[in-house]
């Protein structure tokens, strides 16, 4: 498996000013020392509760944010401190998918230059091949004109609308076909590298499938590869290839979706899966369901910091801080009832 992102002890410490001062009076602990390989061709799916820093990573790696420290490569190229201008090609080759699709689509705008607009915010050509001294689409060229409404059909079609749509505002679509739209419009630039942050969750069940396909059949179609966000376990289940549970900060467990689901370790992988409600299961009620709420960010647990909420807590976790131990090929575990089997 080829990495396309690697990622190494990165932190994302939001500080906390105080209004009148302006003075540092602590922090939001958002990410804390995250390793994280992403492979080519491959689902990643991300998940954890809210307040866990699943979209903080999300948009470290998209460079929407700039990391407290730590490192971030794409294709081995460091791209962590890199300026805005700098990150200009990466901006073509990763893109986001975001959670509302009543928020993410410009009402004032139709669907036709909702999709045209990355070609100008990116400066880019409508076809990757294009040559590179080939004039800009923005200074009318006719032909390059011609080629981004090409590119705008092609990409409509592929997410299962019609041409008629283009020239429709985004008040008249439902919340499923916006996020079709959503979707034409980060993939339009060929992107190798979609982060999909919730894309599903504001959205009906029965839409919630379709929209789920669609991006399974993007991923083949276009060899792309997603991290997908999600705070539902039986969506990540059925979309994604490897799982990341994320608690405060921190990736707690690293598997594919069969290990994970078959032969979790962590507490809070298997108080996560005890929460998923099985409707033909009665089970789902004997079952430990997690206690409490996630402990804040800006006072983070000393120790293991899923100690004030797990069952199986010992004097050992209140005060040493658990390692990511890999506990057989592709599956890393951070608990110190995994240590022994590293
Ligand atoms: Fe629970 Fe201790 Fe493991 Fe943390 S290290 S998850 S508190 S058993």
């Amino acid at each position: 498996m080829q990495e396309l992102i690697k990622i190494k002890e990165l932190n994302m410490h939001y500080p906390i000013t105080d209004g009148l001062t302006g003075n540092i009076k602590g922090y939001t602990y958002a990410l804390n020392n995250v390793n994280l390989e992403i492979y080519e061709n491959e689902i990643l799916g991300l998940v954890g509760e809210s307040g866990s820093g699943k979209s903080t990573l999300g948009n470290c790696i998209l460079r929407l944010l700039k990391p407290t420290s730590g490192e971030i490569y794409y294709r081995g190229e460091d791209i962590t401190s890199k300026t805005k201008k700098e990150l200009q090609e990466y901006r073509k080759r990763a893109q986001l998918i975001f959670q509302n699709p009543y928020m993410s689509l410009n009402p004032r705008m139709k669907i036709y230059d909702i999709l045209k607009e990355p070609f100008i915010v990116n400066k880019s050509n409508p076809v990757s091949h294009f040559a590179a001294d080939s004039p800009s689409p923005y200074k009318c060229s006719i032909k390059n004109r011609e080629k981004i409404e090409e590119k705008i059909r092609e990409i409509i079609s592929l997410i299962g609308m019609k041409e008629e749509v283009l020239n429709r505002y985004p008040h008249e679509f439902s919340g499923g076909q916006r996020q079709r739209i959503a979707i034409a419009r980060a993939i339009i630039l060929n992107p190798e590298f979609i982060a999909a942050d919730e894309p599903v969750s504001a959205l009906d069940v029965s839409i919630q499938a379709q929209i789920i396909n669609l991006l399974i059949k993007l991923k083949e179609n276009l060899n792309l590869t997603m991290l997908f966000i999600s705070h539902d376990l039986s969506v990540i289940k059925y979309i994604s290839d490897r799982i990341a549970v994320m608690y405060l900060g921190e990736i707690v467990e690293l598997a594919s979706k069969d290990e994970l689901f078959n032969n979790h370790k962590h507490p809070y992988t298997e108080a996560l899966l005890n929460s998923v409600p099985h409707p033909q299961d009665d089970t789902t009620e004997k079952k430990e369901i997690i206690k409490g709420e996630i402990p804040s960010p800006q006072n983070p647990p000393k120790g293991c910091k899923f100690h004030t909420r797990c069952p199986y807590v010992t004097d050992k976790c209140r005060i040493e801080h658990p390692e990511f131990y890999e506990i057989s090929p592709n599956h890393r575990v951070r608990c110190f009832l995994c240590e022994n089997k590293s």
